[in-house]
């Protein structure tokens, strides 16, 4: 039995963030980190974006830290290598491998896994699920000998991937299939979300909008799609951006599972005592914003990666304070969302035009102002846009 001060458990950004906060407060602690994925933890966010894009690939762009860190570190990272059970009670994991760690203090960063429809055909080849390296590997060579590609589903990921597949291939057929009338319906006002929909138009993207999934059929790789209307699409690759869900079959049945994520309290920690969850899987208490929020983006799941790993040292006592935050890039286009975009706004203040791709929309839920999306934005008014929300919240 291996013994540690310190498990994380999952290699990607949390993961990682967690552990460089852990060396940082204690330079001693013995610590694993056990990632299913073969690689450190790399840069997820580029796989829909420039992976896709670029004819070459450049390894060292996408790595989020260097492998040799640590070591450098010692700290005992285990690569391709999943943790299959864990005793909340006797704190022992049990890895792939058979061997069994026995941890302190355990930090679950295992993030989200694609969601995958109800329909026939959802395991056929040449149906893409993109979440990690491997997935878009994959892709990558499929989209290559195809010259027709259907992208089912119309938010931030599915929206990224048929602009990606654009440019990488112009020649090649790219369709999104949504079952909503505009693409990113579900954060856009429906003036912006009708100008991105018309953009990817004019980027030569099929729509078929307001079409539901009804299965994918072929024998043993995808030949059409159908549509709950009826219709049938050919299309020889397909790639499902429906949602996620959090990966916790581990925590499964145990109070470290809930409905919306992993629940935990201000300082990440669950309510086993030393055990603290973050990233895609956590469900906390949004200080700023109120309520309970699950988040499915990069900022958040890196800083509460810090946060939660110098509380698991004891040394800080730190509570997760950050403003929900992500961005996307689609064709020529940058957005940045700050703050709250669940719920469609009452009034919607709009400075610049979307004709020039350079404006900032305020969400206001009637007299509040919930959220700031920016187009074409800089670094700076993104921080600016964070002070302003902030004090537009009283804080
Ligand atoms: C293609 C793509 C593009 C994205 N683009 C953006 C973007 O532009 N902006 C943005 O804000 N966000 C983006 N995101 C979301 C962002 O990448 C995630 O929110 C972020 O990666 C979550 O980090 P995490 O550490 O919680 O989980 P993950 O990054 O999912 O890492 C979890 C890791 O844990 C591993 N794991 C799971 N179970 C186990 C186990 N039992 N044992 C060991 N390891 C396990 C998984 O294999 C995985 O490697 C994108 C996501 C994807 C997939």
């Amino acid at each position: 039995m291996i013994q540690r001060d310190y498990l994380i458990i999952g290699a990607g950004i949390g993961g990682a963030c967690a552990c460089e906060a852990i060396r940082k407060h204690d330079k001693r602690g013995s610590v694993t980190l056990v990632g299913a994925e073969a690689y450190a933890p790399y840069k997820r966010w580029l796989l829909s974006k420039s992976f896709l894009r670029e004819k070459t690939l450049v390894p060292r762009k996408y790595a989020e830290v260097d492998e040799r860190w640590y070591p450098a570190h010692k700290i005992d990272a285990r690569f391709n290598t999943a943790v299959t059970q864990l005793n909340i009670d006797r704190r022992v994991a049990v890895l792939g491998n058979g061997e069994s760690v026995e941890f302190n203090k355990a930090c679950l960063a295992m993030g989200s896994r694609p969601g995958r429809p109800p329909v026939a055909g959802v395991g056929l080849g040449n149906v893409i699920y993109l979440r990690s390296m491997r997935d878009a590997f994959a892709l990558r060579e499929m989209a290559e000998h195809e010259k027709n590609v259907m992208v089912v589903g119309g938010g931030l990921l599915a929206c990224e991937v048929a602009a990606s597949l654009r440019q990488m291939k112009m020649k090649m057929k790219v369709s999104v299939m949504h079952r909503h009338g505009t693409l990113l319906n579900r954060y856009l006002d429906f003036e912006t979300a009708t100008w991105v929909t018309g953009y990817f138009a004019k980027n030569g993207v099929t729509l078929l909008l307001g079409e539901s999934l009804n299965g994918f059929e072929g024998k043993t790789v995808l030949r059409n799609i159908q549509t709950k209307s009826g219709n049938r699409v050919a299309a020889g690759l397909a790639v499902v951006a429906c949602g996620g869900e959090p990966n916790l079959d581990l925590v499964r049945n145990t109070p470290l599972s809930g409905p919306h994520g992993s629940p935990v309290n201000d300082y990440l920690e669950t309510e086993e005592k030393g055990i603290y969850a973050i990233g895609d899987l956590a469900f906390y208490p949004d200080r700023l914003m109120g309520g309970m929020r699950r988040q499915t983006h990069w900022e958040n799941a890196r800083e509460q990666g810090f946060v939660a790993g110098a509380n698991m040292t004891g040394k800080k006592r730190i509570r997760y304070e950050q403003l929900p935050y992500f961005w996307t890039e689609m064709f020529d286009l940058r957005l940045d969302f700050v703050g709250d975009f669940t719920m469609q706004p009452t009034r919607v203040d709009l400075t610049g035009t979307h004709a020039k791709k350079k404006f900032t929309a305020r969400y206001y839920q009637g007299d509040r102002l919930r959220g700031i999306l920016i187009s074409a934005g800089t670094p700076k008014q993104v921080e600016s846009a964070k002070t302003e929300l902030k004090r537009a919240l009283g804080k």
